[in-house]
């Protein structure tokens, strides 16, 4: 759900809105692309069970890893940070794509 455009400006997906402590014509385009990521997958989710699985998901990893790997490891944020950079795939994107990727997808970029 968070995604840092620089380590000073947090966004934030919350359905229909997306957040940004960046002012507007400033948000970077991996950030609003990871960012209609998260609210395609709250449309997915009928909106609130998205973020009931969300914080649940956190919760499960947290018990293994620090917060920011934890965090990094809910399957919502890995399909957001595995595709962010690719600019078709939001027109490409199949939809319930979290379920798919394996589970080492998306953790490796930043
Ligand atoms: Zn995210």
């Amino acid at each position: 759900m968070l995604s840092l455009g620089s380590r000073r400006h947090h966004t934030m997906a919350l359905w229909p809105f997306i957040i940004t402590s960046l002012p507007k014509n400033q948000i970077p385009a991996r950030v609003k692309r990871h960012e209609i990521i998260h609210l395609r997958q709250q449309i997915e989710m009928l909106i609130l069970p998205f973020y009931l699985w969300y914080g649940l998901e956190y919760l499960w990893h947290r018990l293994r890893h620090d917060s920011y790997t934890a965090y990094r490891m809910i399957s919502f944020e890995r399909e957001a940070w595995a595709n962010d950079r690719r600019c078709g795939y939001l027109r490409r994107r199949k939809p319930w794509n979290w379920i798919w990727l394996r589970y080492d997808e998306g953790l490796q970029t930043d």
